[in-house]
């Protein structure tokens, strides 16, 4: 499948300079977005994964479909003041500017297998922190997935320890 046709790309966006990649199109697309999906539900399927987390928002568009097809729960990581019960929290940096991602604390149980979901993998600092969520959890995470890598913007050096899937890269 070429997915690629299906990503719009948005110059100056958030920011000058910044190159968005809209995956809007993709999702409005029904062959295109199950397709994507079931790639990922095939991976998580090889590794035996117990729960999948994403971080807000976009996250969410990619693991709660895998979730619903494993028939396996999903939690997840939003920004802070976002979860109405006890959180643990870590603070991290974006493309663009900083924020701070929580996970309820009764949201893994230790030794469970986690997937890491996400549209989009950049520098990496949004999935280096809800990996350290996870593990502070007692999760393992075994494998992180997204439509799309950014590779010049070296995101997979920040997750050299861990098994990535991703079905796009610019
Ligand atoms: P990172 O933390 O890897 O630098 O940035 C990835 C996070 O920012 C993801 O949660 C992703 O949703 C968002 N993001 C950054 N750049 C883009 C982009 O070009 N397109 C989309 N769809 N999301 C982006």
């Amino acid at each position: 499948m070429d997915y690629k046709q299906h990503i719009k790309i948005v110059e100056d966006w958030p920011k000058e300079g910044i190159k968005f990649k809209d995956i809007t199109p993709l999702m409005a697309d029904g062959k295109a977005y199950k397709a994507a999906v079931d790639e990922i539900v095939t991976y998580a399927k090889e590794k035996e994964i117990d729960i999948v987390v994403g971080p807000e928002a976009r996250g969410f568009i990619v693991g709660c479909p895998v979730s619903y097809a494993l028939e396996i729960g999903f939690a997840p990581v939003r920004k802070e003041g976002k979860l109405p019960r006890e959180v643990i929290k870590v603070d991290y940096g974006l493309e663009y500017g900083t924020n701070v991602l929580t996970i309820h604390k009764d949201a893994i149980k230790p030794g469970q297998r986690v997937l890491i979901t996400d549209d989009l993998l950049a520098t990496g600092g949004t999935i280096e922190a809800t990996i350290k969520l996870v593990e502070e959890l007692g999760g393992i995470v075994v494998g992180c997935a997204f439509l799309v890598e950014l590779s010049y913007l070296d995101g997979k050096e920040k997750l050299k320890d861990y098994d990535v899937l991703t079905l796009m890269t610019y």
